[in-house]
């Protein structure tokens, strides 16, 4: 059992004039054996949060529990708990043998045919086991860091933490090894922590994720639900890509009406926003179609202002035909809005195009507090 918990944990640092609040109040239950990632923007405090858990950084406020015993003030070798960083931080003179037995000689008094055995089944799981012989200097950083999370595996901790270990690998090595961390994660079913800042390697490898931004804690959820339902437009505009495009406007008589257009809602979406008078409408760039002819009034006539291919299809940025940007022939880019479309569909730059947007395909934000709002 490993049953970690944070229950209203703050890291504040000193800093010449006053604090930095890296960590602002964060509770979560992590379940035993769940694969969790915690992602975010550069200086959400991912990396803090995870320090705090393996011991390396103490606890402002609150308290980290590990099967219901507080941890706080126990001593990182005292926590069962093996973390992996992005540099592999392998010692070069020894061997990989070396470095994966090391910690479990310097801590244990496990006797050494059982350490041998545990680094020659971590490096059979790893695909490692003939490069033993071998020093890091003389492997590729795919090679190190599986050698790194081999020394994480034989451990046989409670806990994994793991600060983006595949950062510094390239694209095709790095979705290799997120499937195959995900298989071993498995296996082993060790409760996982897992820092990345990387929404798509949340989205991929996460049974849950936690998003963070500012310090705080914004939603915990399956990746799923944090798509289709996210807590708020930091969520909505994190996950996903390219990112949900948000529109501002005004609710008038059971409209939205925003820069260039009027989108009228349903009874039953009216009063999910009640008494709200600002709004963000949020719509994912797939969930809008492009389509021949209007035929509702939520189609609306638009100029394409770029095309991007990517590979399956067009990312096609718009803008409302009645909008200021429009009518500027210096479309920027920050003002228009993006559509996901299917290769099919031919598409030119400064040509008219009918984007529909779907209602049951809109988010809507509270414009001042970012809240969802259904
Ligand atoms: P990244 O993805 O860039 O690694 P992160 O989400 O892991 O970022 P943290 O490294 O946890 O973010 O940092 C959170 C905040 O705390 C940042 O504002 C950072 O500058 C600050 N911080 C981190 N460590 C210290 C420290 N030792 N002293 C002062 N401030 C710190």
């Amino acid at each position: 059992m490993a049953e970690l918990t944070l229950d209203h944990v703050t890291k504040r640092f000193a800093d010449g004039g006053g604090d930095i609040v890296a960590v602002d109040d964060v509770s979560a239950d992590i379940d035993d054996g769940e694969f969790i990632v915690l992602v975010g923007p550069s200086g959400c405090g991912k990396s803090t949060t995870l320090r705090m858990i393996a011991g390396l950084e103490s606890v402002t406020e609150g308290t980290i529990t590990l099967d219901d015993q507080a941890i706080n003030d126990r001593q990182p070798a005292d926590r069962d708990i093996a973390m992996v960083f992005q540099s592999y931080a392998l010692y070069p003179h020894m061997t990989v043998r070396e470095n994966m037995s090391f910690g479990l000689e310097e801590s244990t008094d496990m006797p050494d045919d059982e350490i041998d055995e545990r680094v020659e089944s971590a490096a059979g799981m790893m695909g490692i086991d003939r490069l033993l012989d071998r020093k890091p200097g003389e492997l590729s950083g795919g090679q190190q860091q599986r050698v790194a999370l081999g020394r994480a595996i034989v451990r046989d901790p409670a806990v994994f933490l793991m600060d983006e270990p595949l950062s510094n690998l390239d694209a095709k090595l790095r979705s290799q090894m997120r499937t195959e961390l995900q298989r071993i994660q498995e296996d082993l079913g060790v409760t996982t922590v897992y820092v990345t800042h990387d929404q798509t390697e949340a989205m991929t490898m996460g049974d849950r994720i936690a998003i963070l931004d500012d310090g705080r804690l914004q939603q915990v959820a399956t990746p799923l639900e944090a798509y289709h339902e996210p807590a708020n437009q930091f969520v909505a505009g994190f996950i996903g890509e390219p990112s949900m495009n948000f529109f501002e406007t005004t609710v008038e008589n059971g409209r939205l009406v925003g820069d260039g257009f009027e989108y009228p809602l349903s009874e039953e979406t009216q009063e999910s926003i009640g008494s709200t008078d600002r709004v963000t409408l949020g719509v994912r760039p797939e969930d809008i179609e492009l389509v021949d002819t209007v035929e509702s009034d939520h189609d609306f006539r638009t100029v394409v202002d770029v095309v991007e291919p990517v590979g399956s299809g067009n990312n096609v940025y718009l803008a409302f035909e009645d909008s200021e940007e429009a009518s500027e022939l210096d479309m920027d880019e920050s003002r228009t809005f993006v559509a996901t479309i299917g290769g099919l569909r031919r598409v030119e730059a400064g040509q008219p195009a009918v984007a529909r947007i779907p209602e049951d395909a809109i988010h809507l934000f509270d414009a001042e507090t970012g809240d969802a709002l259904r």
